[in-house]
């Protein structure tokens, strides 16, 4: 397994629940959140916490492959909202693994920004 480039670790998952504090979509607050790619693996998207958001087994299962923008507008969900939190989320761990980083090797973050 690729652990660097395609993982979540336990510590991850947590640190991204409680960024949202329930579904990253319509803000349930269910106790049993799954994890949801924003980007769907089958569009190329990975399994990492850039691309992960907690989602309520209802959102997880209506949303599917979809693409997340077009998805949440036809649910009439706060697409803005949910750019806006995920942008900040972003924000708030690029510095954290900036820093995890080893000197030297070339930053994978810096594409994204
Ligand atoms: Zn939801």
């Amino acid at each position: 397994m690729d652990a660097a480039d395609n993982d979540l670790t336990p510590l991850q998952w947590s640190q991204i629940r409680s960024a949202w504090g329930g579904c990253a979509y319509c803000g349930a607050a269910a106790s049993a959140l799954q994890r949801d790619c924003v980007l769907p693996l089958s569009r190329g998207g990975r399994y990492t916490i850039e691309n992960i958001v907690p989602a309520c087994r209802s959102c997880n299962a209506s949303k599917s492959n979809d693409e997340v923008t077009s998805w949440m507008r036809r649910k009439k969900l706060d697409e803005r909202s949910f750019l806006l939190r995920h942008r900040a989320f972003l924000d708030s761990i690029a510095e954290v693994l900036e820093q995890a980083e080893a000197p030297g090797l070339p930053s994978r973050l810096t594409a994204a920004s």
